[in-house]
């Protein structure tokens, strides 16, 4: 017989080792909806550079902003915890914002990453002078 896929529900450890792989799909779920949630009160723009960020069709994103699909990949919504999950960060809603690859990927690079307002500012003057990930959309988003 085929083990479970979930962890048995009276709390016992399974004897297989599905389970850790059961876990981290369950977070990533987890996290990836309370994104869609902060990316929907975000009105589709990235928490820091506020650009429009993409989460499920790139080619009709690149089209509709007259990109290549290459720099559009650097605008796919993904989820920031504010404070980081390495500084005991939760993945609660509070904690996490949707922003886009670039900026995230970017502050975590930092050696001492700046708080989330101090690199807000610092990405969007930045961006003003054509020295981030080169996408400014044509007109306000919405
Ligand atoms: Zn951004």
């Amino acid at each position: 017989m085929r083990a479970e896929a979930h962890p048995p529900r009276d709390g016992s450890t399974p004897a297989h080792t599905t389970m850790t792989n059961c876990h981290w799909r369950c977070e990533l779920n987890k996290i990836s909806k309370i994104r869609n949630i902060r990316r929907r009160q975000q009105n589709d723009v990235c928490y820091y550079c506020r650009q429009p960020i993409w989460h499920r069709e790139i080619s009709d994103f690149a089209s509709r902003h007259g990109i290549t699909t290459k720099k559009a990949t650097l605008l796919k919504a993904t989820a920031e915890h504010l404070v980081p999950r390495s500084e005991c960060g939760s993945d609660a809603l509070h904690n996490i914002v949707a922003a886009c690859w670039f900026c995230n990927s970017t502050r975590h690079r930092a050696k001492q990453p700046l708080s989330p307002d101090a690199y807000g500012m610092k990405v969007r003057a930045r961006l003003a002078k054509g020295r981030w990930h080169g996408f400014v959309a044509r007109s306000e988003p919405r």
